[in-house]
């Protein structure tokens, strides 16, 4: 439906119509932090409801959980995150601005002097031109890049790209270029600042945990870290959760709220902020061998099962496919179209050791295709790894389980433990660890696997936001044109689902019967009253929040009680009583 490229269309919008503000504006803005006004809030607060809804009210296997920001810092150490969680991250010697190592290409793209580079580029590559621009716009845009610095190196770029203008044809090789054209040794070349094109250090690890103390001393040994996932919570308390919410495995637990990175360089507005909200759900699963023994056979990809309703059989491989559907189907019924977003699945080489798979949906972003939320196949390591750090079991005892390994007999457990073993061992695992783990499971005990679908809220609100909007070139019965925006929001995620207007405000009893209709409506559904202006100002500016549907009381509901509704998409108008427009939007909020 969008029919916009840029998102600076789309930052204007979200404050011109209070959705999205920077924070702290006042002081100048806060980088990488971003404050929901009154109709971001309201929208955001849909989007969390429906998650909600969908992932936890509307099943019978999952269960809710809302955990503190703060937590042991042990937790971070059993999830890996204080090891393991950190961007690399170079510092320019010049302007010493910080910037993560993996995106100093996109920030060159994105920036002034790429963008003034690539123009240079786009004219065709030309030794004399190039040379032009480093003497002349260069000395404001990068004037620590070394062709700008120094002539000699200039003149070894000049020769370089006139003798062969293809080898340097691309923004990041001639970049690349004019820092390096004298240098002949490949280890001494250098990564020139995307901002100002002085040499950048080499990289090294950054913890993106944001630190602080818990307590009145500011020790070490106080230190305490802000979530960056809300996902380790849910491990931590699965025993509390799985004693008190009359659940066995498989079942879920489903956490939303913020969640804290020190992005290194926070950008595309709240794509990568630093302080976020997550949705995210941890879906434990017998392990495949349990499925097996209870079973008789795993289900896999392979039987091209039903996903439609979970199976007893099912392995963690349709388990997580079951969930990629799942989410696919949520973030469609969000309003998001099947075409504007894939799925991608990690390569082997890309997954975290202990992940057997992980998709990411990826959707079209005006600034390319990234990633909206992943759902990923983590076998037991999150729950193995804090059974070991905090010595507290994290094993289920599953009564079926234990009952086939029974039926199953002495020389049938001896098969079953031989062909484990052999199974293990191809897969490179210890035969002990593999007859540890098979002698659990004939006592009905194991660590449960998880499959996780991690959302962030805030992307998936800026990818409703960018696929909302058009802007419509309308031309009105005199044949006058102008251009309507309008935001094409699901009626389920739209800050406000309906707008009352009086037709006039000087009339009273009119006037009173416009209130009392908005009155009785604004229970029910985020309602907006407007009174001011022309009937035609009043639909637009509900247009630019994405109202679906407006009312307008008029002389006629005095007489029979009906009002005139005009839905936003189509700008069509159609009388209905009140009991009829409850109806309509009844059923379009219906999760
Ligand atoms: P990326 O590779 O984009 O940094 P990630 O793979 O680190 O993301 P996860 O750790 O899997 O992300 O987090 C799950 C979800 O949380 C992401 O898919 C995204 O929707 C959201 N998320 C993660 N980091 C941020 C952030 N800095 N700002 C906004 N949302 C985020």
């Amino acid at each position: 439906m969008s029919n916009t490229s840029s998102l600076d269309v789309i930052t204007s919008l979200c404050k011109r119509r209070g959705f999205i503000f920077h924070s702290s504006e006042i002081y100048g803005g806060i980088n990488g932090f971003w404050d929901y006004g009154p109709t971001g809030c309201e929208m955001k607060r849909n989007i969390k409801e429906d998650w909600w809804k969908t992932t936890v009210r509307n099943r019978e296997d999952v269960a809710g959980l809302d955990a503190t920001i703060i937590m042991h810092p042990s937790i971070w150490r059993a999830s890996g995150h204080l090891d393991t969680f950190s961007d690399p991250m170079s510092t320019c010697k010049a302007c010493k601005k910080l910037m993560r190592a993996d995106q100093i290409w996109d920030i060159l793209a994105d920036g002034e002097i790429g963008q003034s580079l690539q123009a240079e580029l786009d004219a065709g590559t030309d030794a004399g031109k190039i040379a032009g621009w480093c003497k002349g716009k260069a000395k404001g845009l990068a004037p620590n890049l070394a062709a700008v610095q120094n002539p000699l190196v200039l003149t070894a770029a000049f020769e370089k790209i006139k003798a062969d203008p293809a080898s340097c044809g691309s923004l990041q090789a001639l970049y690349k270029l004019l820092a390096n054209a004298n240098k002949e040794v490949e280890d001494e070349v250098v990564t020139p600042c995307p901002y100002c094109g002085g040499e950048l250090t080499d990289p090294r690890p950054f913890n993106l945990m944001f630190k602080t103390v818990v307590g009145p001393v500011d020790d070490p040994a106080n230190v305490a870290y802000l979530r960056p996932e809300t996902a380790q919570a849910i491990f931590a308390q699965f025993p509390n959760v799985l004693s008190t919410s009359r659940q066995t495995v498989p079942f879920g637990i489903a956490q939303m709220g913020k969640s804290f990175r020190n992005e290194v360089t926070p950008r595309n507005y709240t794509f990568r902020s630093r302080e976020f909200e997550q949705m995210e759900l941890e879906f434990f699963i017998r392990p495949d061998e349990a499925v097996e023994l209870i079973c008789g056979r795993v289900t896999t990809m392979a039987d091209n099962p039903d996903l439609s309703t979970p199976q007893n059989a099912w392995g963690w491989e349709v388990w997580h496919k079951y969930w990629v559907e799942r989410r696919k189907q949520w973030i469609q019924s969000c309003g998001l179209p099947k075409d504007s977003f894939v799925e991608y699945w990690q390569k082997p080489e890309e997954l975290a050791h202990y992940a057997r798979a992980c998709v990411d949906i990826q959707y079209s972003f005006p600034f390319g295709v990234q990633e909206l939320e992943g759902i990923a196949a983590r076998s037991d390591f999150d729950l193995t790894q804090h059974q070991k750090h905090s010595g507290k079991s994290m094993e289920v005892f599953d009564e079926p389980l234990k009952l086939a390994a029974n039926a199953l007999g002495e020389a049938g457990k001896a098969a079953f433990m031989e062909k484990v073993t052999a199974e293990w061992a191809a897969r490179g695992k210890d035969a002990e660890a593999a007859r540890a783990f098979v002698a659990k499971l004939f006592d009905g005990k194991y660590v449960p696997h998880v499959i996780e679908p991690s959302a962030g809220v805030d992307r998936m609100m800026l990818a409703l936001l960018c696929n909302a909007y058009e802007e419509q070139k309308l031309t009105d019965e005199k044949g006058k044109e102008d251009v309507r925006v309008v935001m094409h929001f699901s009626p389920r995620i739209a800050p406000v689902k309906v707008a009352v207007f009086p037709l006039v405000k000087n009339k009273p009893e009119l006037y009173g019967k416009a209130r009392e209709m908005f009155e009785h409506l604004r229970r029910r559904y985020a309602a907006f009253w407007d009174e001011s202006g022309a009937i035609g100002r009043r639909y637009r500016r509900q247009d630019e929040i994405g109202t679906p549907w407006c009312v307008t009381v008029d002389f006629q509901t005095l007489e029979d009680g009906t009002v005139t509704v005009r839905d936003r998409d189509t700008m069509l108008q159609e009388r209905l009583t009140l009991e009829q427009l409850k109806a309509k939007i009844d059923d379009a909020l219906l999760v």
